[in-house]
C-alpha cells in the first residue's frame, strides 16, 4: 500500500464502466476471423458514416492545426440542424462528455442524481465520479417510469434528473406529459435523445418554456459516427455558457468538426440507412418473437431488449460470442435476464436467428 494511499476513498471501490467488446480483443479466443465478427452490442450504425465524410477527411490538409475551441462554426451547423439557437449549443467527445460536464457543473459532494432505473450505464459512473450521491427510481415492470414516484425522490439536494428517451436498455419513450411534469418540479432534467433520428420524438419544443431542460444528441448512432466521438447538448444558454467555460480545451478534434459538416450535407443517405435500420428492426422484432424461448420489447431506438424465457442471458451471450456475434448483457437485477440486440443489417439478423435456433433455448 504505497501510492495508493492518495487515491480518494470513495473511489477505491469504484468498479468503472464495462464497455462493449471491441472485436480486435477477441483474436485468437474464438473460431471466428475478427473481420467475420458480427457486432450487435453497441448500437453502432452498420451502413457506416456517408462517403461524404470518408472522402473529405483523407483530403483534410489542417490536421496539425488546433481546432476551434470555442465551437463557433461547428455551434451553427448543430444549431441549424436541431432547429434551435446556437448560444444554447455545446459539442462534446460523445454526448457521454456533456454528461460528464453537466454534472461537474452541477454536482457538489452529495447532491442527489435521480435515476430511473434500468437506465444508460454513464449516469450512474459519471455521477460516482462527481462524488453524487445517486437516488434509483425503480421503473414499472413495462419500463415506464411513474412520474409520481419520481417526484416523490425529489429534495432539496435533487441537481439533476436523467430522462433516456427512447431508453437504453430497454428502447421504449416516455410521454412528452411525463417529462413535462417532471420539467414542473424545477429540478434540471436530461432528456438523453441519442436516438432521436430512430424515434423520430423529441422535447425539444419544451426548451424555450423551462430554462431546467437539457436535452442532449449524438452522431454516433443515426450518422455513423461513434469512432470519431461527436455529441452536442441543447442547454438553457447561460448553462452552455459555463459547460464552454469548464469543458477541457479542444474537447471536438478537427476531423469531427469536418465529418459533421459532411454529415449535415449529406442528410438524405444518412435517413437513407435511419430507414432501413427501422424496418428491419420490425423484421427483427418478428423473427425475435417466432423464437419460443426468447420475448421481445418493442422498440423505438435502433436496438431491442429481449427476455431469455429459457437457461440465462449470459450463457447464451458467451455461446452467441462463439459463434462470432456479439449482444450485450446486464449485470442490473432488473434486467439480467435479458439481452439486447443492436440492429444490424438484413445478414446479420438472419445471421443471428439462425445461431439461435442452433443454441436452442437451456
Ligand atoms: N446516451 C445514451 C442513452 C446512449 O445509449 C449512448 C451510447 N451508448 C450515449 C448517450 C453516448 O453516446 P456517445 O457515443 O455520443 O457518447
Amino acid at each position: 500500500m504505497g501510492i495508493e494511499k492518495l487515491i480518494r476513498r470513495d473511489l477505491l471501490a469504484f468498479g468503472g464502466y464495462s464497455a462493449a467488446m471491441s472485436p480486435e480483443t477477441l483474436d485468437g479466443k474464438i473460431e471466428v476471423a475478427t473481420r467475420d465478427i458480427i457486432k450487435l452490442d453497441a448500437n453502432e450504425n452498420p451502413y457506416g458514416c456517408s462517403p461524404r465524410v470518408q472522402k473529405a477527411l483523407a483530403k483534410y490538409a489542417q490536421y496539425h492545426i488546433y481546432p476551434d475551441d470555442g465551437q463557433e462554426r461547428l455551434r451553427k451547423m448543430l444549431a441549424g440542424y436541431a432547429g434551435v439557437e446556437a448560444e444554447r449549443i455545446v459539442a462534446g467527445n460523445g454526448s457521454n462528455q456533456l454528461i460528464d460536464l453537466l454534472l461537474r457543473l452541477l454536482i457538489s459532494k452529495g447532491d442527489k442524481i435521480i435515476n430511473l432505473t434500468p437506465t444508460f450505464g454513464i449516469y450512474s459512473f459519471s455521477a460516482r465520479l462527481c462524488g453524487g450521491t445517486l437516488v434509483e427510481v425503480p421503473r414499472e415492470a413495462d419500463f415506464s417510469f411513474d412520474v409520481r414516484k419520481v417526484k416523490a425522490a425529489v429534495t432539496s439536494r435533487t441537481k439533476i434528473i436523467f430522462i433516456a428517451n427512447p431508453n437504453n436498455p430497454t428502447a421504449n419513450l416516455a410521454p412528452r406529459k411525463d417529462i413535462e411534469d417532471l420539467l414542473d418540479t424545477g429540478v434540471p432534467v436530461v432528456v438523453d435523445e441519442a436516438y432521436y433520428e430512430f424515434s423520430r420524438k423529441t422535447a425539444l419544443r419544451l426548451v424555450e418554456k423551462h430554462d431546467n431542460l437539457v436535452i442532449l444528441r449524438t452522431f454516433s448512432k443515426w450518422a455513423g459516427l461513434a469512432g470519431l466521438r461527436i455529441g452536442y447538448g441543447i442547454f438553457p444558454p447561460e448553462i452552455a455558457a459555463f459547460i464552454l467555460r469548464i469543458k477541457i480545451p479542444y474537447n471536438v478534434n478537427a476531423a469531427a468538426l469536418v465529418a459533421v459538416e459532411e454529415s449535415l450535407k449529406d442528410t438524405d443517405y444518412l435517413m437513407e440507412s435511419v430507414d432501413k435500420i427501422i424496418a428491419e428492426r420490425r423484421r427483427l422484432f418478428a423473427e425475435l418473437k417466432n423464437v419460443t424461448w426468447l420475448r421481445p420489447y418493442p422498440s423505438k431506438a435502433n436496438f431491442i431488449l429481449c427476455d431469455v424465457l429459457e437457461g440465462d442471458a449470459k450463457t447464451l451471450y458467451q455461446k452467441l460470442q462463439a459463434k462470432g456475434i456479439l449482444v450485450r448483457y446486464f449485470d442490473h437485477p432488473r434486467i439480467k435476464d435479458c439481452i439486447r440486440v443492436s440492429i444490424g443489417k438484413p445478414e446479420h439478423t438472419d445471421a443471428l436467428i439462425k445461431a439461435l435456433r442452433e443454441i436452442g433455448g437451456r
